[in-house]
C-alpha cells in the first residue's frame, strides 16, 4: 500500500503547533486593529497576469510560480505573494474612490512559491502583510515599519534589525539605471545567467544577486546614492527622522533593493541577527511602489506595504525562547460511572454552552483510567456522572486543586462550575 506524506516544502501544523500560530495571529490581529487597518481577503489564485507584469525580472515571477490551466482555460497562478492580488481588489472595487485615503489593508494567508525547500523556506508558506494605499507621504512609510516593527517587538523577539533604503523617485531610478549599465558594461559577461537577465530586464537587482556577491565588480559599485534627486533625498530624510522619532533603530543599507521590481523610494527588510536564523534571516519586508494601480487600470497612487513570513517568526521565537504555549487545557472533565448512556455528553453540553471547555468520557472504563485522562487534560474540575445520583438529577462535583467533593442538581451544575473557577482565579 503506497503511505503519503505531505508534499516537498509543505508541513502540517498539529494543535500542538496552531495554539502558539493562534496566538500569533491574534497579536497580529489586535496591532492592526489599533493601527487602523482592515482585513481583506482575496483569492489564493488569480489571472497569471495578476503577478506575472511584463519585464518582471524578480526569481518569484520567473521561476517559482505555480502556473497552471485547465480545460484550455486562461493560465492561473497560486499567489506568490500578496500585494499584486490586493492592489487588483483595490481598483476592481474601486476603493480609490474613496472619501478617505489611504485605505489601509492586512492580509494574513498561504503563499505559493516553488522553491529549494530549507529551514525557514518552504513552497507553501503563511505570509501575513500590510497595504496602505492612496497616499504618499514619508509617515505613511515609517508608520507602516513601525506596525511591522511593534508586533515583532510584542512577540518578545530582541535580536532583529532594520534595514532600510531609497530607491528614489522615477528620474533618480532612471539617472541610476544609466550609471549601472555602463558600470557593468564590460563585467556583464563574467556574471551569473540570472544576472544578464537582469542586466537587461532591471540592472538594479544586479545588487541583489545571491551568487556573484563576491565577484570583484559587485565591491565598486557606484552608489544609488549619488543618483537621487533632491526631492529623494529629503524624502527620505523624512522618513528616517519620524523613524528617529518612535525610537525605532535602522541602518541605511544603500545596497538593499528588494526583491521586486515595482518598488520605488523607500525599501526596507528586517532581519534577524540570530545565528541560527542563517540565510533565511528575513522577517519582514516591502517598500513603496508606484504604478501599481495604474497597472490594475486604477488611476495614478502610490502603496506601501510589507509582507511577514509568519514561519519565520515562529521559528525565530523559538530560537529565542519565547513560549507561545501549546494545546490549551481542559477546564472540566466530564466522568461516567455505571451505565449512564448519553448523560456525560449532555451535560458536557451545557458546560461547553456556558464558555467552559469541556471533554467527556466516552467508552466504559474505570475511575483510575478516567483519572489518568483528567490529569492529561489539566480539566480544574471533575463532574462524575453516576447512575444512582442521575436517578435523581444530580451529579458530583470535584475540584482538583481543594479536592473538595459536593452533590449538585445538574440544574444547578453551571453555576457550582462558575463558583469553584472563579474563586480560583481570584
Ligand atoms: P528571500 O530573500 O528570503 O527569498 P524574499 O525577498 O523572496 O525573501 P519577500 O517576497 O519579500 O521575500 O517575502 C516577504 C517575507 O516572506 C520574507 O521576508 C520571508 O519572511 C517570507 N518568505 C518568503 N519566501 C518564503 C518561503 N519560501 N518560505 C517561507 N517564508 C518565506
Ligand atoms: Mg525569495
Amino acid at each position: 500500500m503506497k503511505s503519503y506524506q505531505t508534499p516537498r516544502g509543505t508541513q502540517d501544523l498539529l494543535p500542538s503547533a496552531t495554539a502558539a500560530w493562534n496566538k500569533v495571529e491574534d497579536l497580529i490581529r489586535q496591532m492592526c486593529h489599533v493601527y487602523g487597518y482592515s482585513e481583506i481577503r482575496t483569492p489564493v489564485f488569480e489571472d497569471t497576469g495578476v503577478f506575472k507584469r511584463e519585464n518582471d525580472s524578480s526569481d518569484m515571477v520567473n521561476k517559482e510560480m505555480y502556473t497552471f490551466s485547465i480545460n484550455n482555460e486562461d493560465s492561473l497562478t497560486l499567489r506568490p505573494e500578496g500585494t499584486a492580488g490586493v492592489v487588483r481588489s483595490f481598483v476592481e472595487h474601486k476603493m480609490y474612490g474613496a472619501p478617505d485615503l489611504p485605505a489601509r489593508l492586512y492580509y494574513m494567508g498561504e503563499m505559493f512559491r516553488y522553491e529549494r525547500p530549507q529551514k525557514g523556506r518552504y513552497r507553501q508558506f503563511n505570509q501575513f502583510g500590510i497595504e496602505n494605499i492612496g497616499a504618499k507621504s514619508p509617515y505613511i512609510d515609517a508608520e507602516c515599519i513601525a506596525l511591522g516593527y511593534s508586533i515583532v517587538k510584542a512577540l518578545g523577539l530582541s535580536q532583529i534589525k532594520v534595514l532600510i533604503n531609497t530607491l528614489g523617485d522615477a528620474t533618480s531610478r532612471r539617472n541610476y539605471r544609466e550609471t549601472l549599465l555602463d558600470y557593468f558594461k564590460d563585467s556583464v559577461s563574467e556574471l551569473c545567467p540570472d544576472c544578464k537577465r537582469r542586466y537587461e530586464q532591471n540592472p538594479l537587482r544586479l545588487l541583489d544577486c545571491k551568487v556573484d556577491k563576491e565577484h570583484p565588480v559587485m565591491k565598486n559599485v557606484p552608489s544609488l546614492r549619488d543618483s537621487l534627486t533632491e526631492e529623494s533625498k529629503e524624502y527620505f530624510d523624512k522618513v528616517l527622522k519620524a523613524l528617529d522619532g518612535m525610537g525605532i533603530p535602522y541602518e541605511v543599507d544603500d545596497r538593499l533593493v528588494r526583491g521586486l521590481d515595482y518598488y520605488t523610494d523607500t525599501v526596507f527588510e528586517v532581519v534577524s541577527t540570530h545565528p541560527e536564523s542563517g540565510s533565511q534571516s528575513a522577517v519582514f519586508a516591502g517598500g513603496r511602489y508606484d504604478g501599481l494601480v495604474q497597472y490594475f487600470g486604477g488611476p495614478e497612487m502610490s502603496g506601501v506595504g510589507f509582507a511577514m513570513g509568519l514561519e519565520r517568526l515562529m521559528l525565530l521565537a523559538e530560537a529565542e525562547g519565547i513560549d507561545l504555549g501549546g494545546v490549551p487545557s481542559d477546564d472540566v472533565y466530564v466522568m461516567a460511572l455505571g451505565n449512564v448512556e448519553d448523560a456525560p455528553l449532555q451535560v458536557a453540553v451545557k458546560l461547553r454552552a456556558a464558555g467552559y471547555r469541556t471533554s467527556f468520557n466516552v467508552a466504559p472504563r474505570s475511575l483510575k483510567a478516567q483519572f489518568k485522562s483528567v490529569d492529561r487534560s489539566g480539566a480544574k474540575v471533575v463532574v462524575i456522572v453516576g447512575e444512582s445520583e442521575l436517578a435523581e438529577g444530580k451529579v458530583n462535583v470535584k475540584h482538583i486543586a481543594t479536592q473538595m467533593q459536593t452533590t449538585v442538581e445538574i440544574s444547578h451544575l453551571v453555576e457550582t462550575v462558575d463558583n469553584l473557577l472563579n474563586e480560583e482565579g481570584e
